[in-house]
Formats: structure tokens, C-alpha cells, sequence
């Protein structure tokens, strides 16, 4: 039999329709960076990313669905918690989520969550730990695409080095597709870096096309720092000269490098090669 019963205690669940709704347009303005970094606030869009997000136990603060996904059982889990943790629910029509999400055809559910990022006195890897230092980077496809990569090779986290793109803006958040809500995430300025950096217990392995090394000639059974430079402008020589090692990926053909997320990609692979495996 069909469960029509509340979602949360009565009263619990808002129903919006107006586009002018001032929560709304809140929730829509954490799409500048200036309102995330002063709310601490982000958005994440999808049923199952707000569902494992919540099951994990990510701060919620508002949950946002879609009226016609209100008897869906993952949409009345998510809500009942949503509703125990403090956070708000809103029952919304398409027309707002379209507005929320500036899509047609918007995802039914939305989530507006807590930023969280790791101290870096917390950062402390494991024996054969990897985490991911990342300099200047500009583009959030690229910065979402390696957390997604960082999370499915079993990397500790990512160290986002001086002015790197925000990771919790909309479109580094798509491009996580969840694994933002996995992934240990640590920023740092450049010389809180180079400070922090003589603390690593293993080896600190920089990306360089002028690298003199085969990236696959090293041994990564140790704690592994892989160090990966800016889009355009690669690692700068002082950060490149913190390195222990400045490994290449060899290249044939008339490419002049590998786009950040693919090297960042092949690099992890090969570091975990032998953690990896299938079944
Ligand atoms: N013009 C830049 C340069 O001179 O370094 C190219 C930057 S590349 C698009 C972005 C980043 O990807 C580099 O900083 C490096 O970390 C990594 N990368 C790309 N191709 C690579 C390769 N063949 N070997 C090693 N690292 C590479």
C-alpha cells in the first residue's frame, strides 16, 4: 500500500512556487563565489549526490525537491533526516528549480550543504597514502574531474595550493558527480605550503614537462605527494624545486602536453597500480 504519510512532523515541509521567494534567490546567489565564501554554504544537485551526502552524514541545511518526486522513498528518507538534522525542506514547483539550477528540465532534488575542508594539521597519510597538491588551477571542470579521479584510485585527498579555483562552486561540483562529499579537501597558501610541505613523510612527486624522469621509473610504495601544475603555466620553478622528484609523462605526436585532469589521471593510476584491482 501506498505510504502517504508526512514526511516529517507536520509543518515540517514549505511549499514554494514563487520564483521570488527570498530563500530561493539565496540559494540561487551561492552560485557567485562571493555569497559561498561568506555563507560557507554550496549547492549539489540529483537525488542520489543529496542522498549519499546525507547518508554520510554532510551537513544539510536546506533540501530542496520537486513536488512530483514528493513520494519518492529516497526523497522521503532524505527529507525525514534532513528535517531531524535542523536543516530546511521546501517542497518547490519545476519553475523554481529551474530557477534555482538555471536549467531546463532541472534535477528534482537539490541540496544546499555545509563547506567542510581539513585542516591541514589533520592531513596525516597512511603508509602508502596518496594525496594531491594542486597549484594556481583555473578551471573547475579540471579541479572536479581529478577529486572524482582521486576518490575512484583510493586517494587520502586534495590540497588545493594558492589561488586554485573554488571546489564547491556549481561546476566543479557537477564535475565531482559526489565524490566531493568523499574526499578530504585542504587549502593552503604557497609558502604554507612550502612550510608544510618538510613535514611529509614520503616522497614528493612534481608533474613537469621539463621533468627529467619517466613517471613510471619511480617507487611509489610510500606516502606519495603528487604535485601537479597550473593549465597554462605549468609548476612554477620555485615549487618544482620542493619536489624529490620532477617526473615526465611521455608524449609522441604534435600535442604539447596532457590536459591537467588526464595527466593528473594516467599519474594517480600509475602510483596505485598495484593497490588497484578488479573483484
Ligand atoms: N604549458 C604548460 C607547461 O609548460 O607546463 C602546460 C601545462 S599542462 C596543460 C598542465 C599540467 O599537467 C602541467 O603543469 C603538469 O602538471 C601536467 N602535465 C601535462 N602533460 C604532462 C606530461 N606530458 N608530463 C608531465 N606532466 C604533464
Amino acid at each position: 500500500m501506498a505510504d502517504n504519510s508526512p514526511i516529517a512532523a507536520p509543518g515540517a515541509v514549505k511549499t514554494i512556487t514563487s520564483l521570488t521567494n527570498p530563500t530561493i534567490k539565496d540559494i540561487r546567489g551561492l552560485a557567485l563565489p562571493k555569497n559561498r565564501k561568506e555563507s560557507g554554504l554550496f549547492v549539489t544537485e540529483g537525488m542520489k549526490l543529496v542522498a549519499d551526502a546525507v547518508e554520510e552524514d554532510w551537513p544539510i541545511k536546506i533540501l530542496v525537491y520537486g513536488a512530483k518526486v514528493a513520494q519518492h522513498p529516497v526523497v522521503r528518507r532524505v527529507a525525514q533526516v534532513a528535517h531531524a538534522r535542523g536543516g530546511d525542506v521546501l517542497e518547490v514547483s519545476e519553475a523554481v528549480l529551474e530557477k534555482i539550477t538555471r536549467r531546463d528540465n532541472p534535477q528534482m532534488v537539490v541540496g544546499v550543504f555545509e563547506q567542510r575542508l581539513t585542516p591541514k594539521a589533520e592531513i596525516r597519510p597512511s603508509a602508502s597514502g596518496v594525496w594531491i597538491a594542486l597549484e594556481g588551477i583555473k578551471d573547475p571542470g579540471n579541479l572536479g574531474t581529478i577529486i572524482r579521479t582521486a576518490d575512484a584510485v583510493g586517494a587520502e585527498g586534495v590540497i588545493l595550493v594558492g589561488d586554485t579555483v573554488d571546489p564547491f562552486g556549481v561546476e566543479a561540483v557537477r564535475a565531482t558527480m559526489g565524490s566531493i562529499f568523499h574526499m578530504k579537501l585542504t587549502r593552503m597558501s604557497v609558502d604554507e605550503f612550502v612550510a608544510w610541505r618538510k613535514s611529509w613523510p614520503g616522497i614528493v612527486v612534481g608533474t613537469h614537462l621539463s621533468g627529467k624522469e619517466d613517471y613510471r621509473a619511480v617507487d611509489y610504495d610510500k606516502p606519495v605527494l603528487l604535485f601537479m601544475g597550473n593549465e597554462q603555466s605549468g609548476l612554477p620553478d620555485a615549487l618544482a624545486a620542493t619536489c624529490d622528484h620532477l617526473v615526465k609523462i611521455p608524449q609522441v605526436g604534435r600535442a604539447d602536453s596532457l590536459n591537467l585532469a588526464i595527466a593528473t589521471g594516467v599519474m594517480l593510476f600509475e602510483i596505485r597500480r598495484d593497490k588497484l584491482k578488479l573483484g
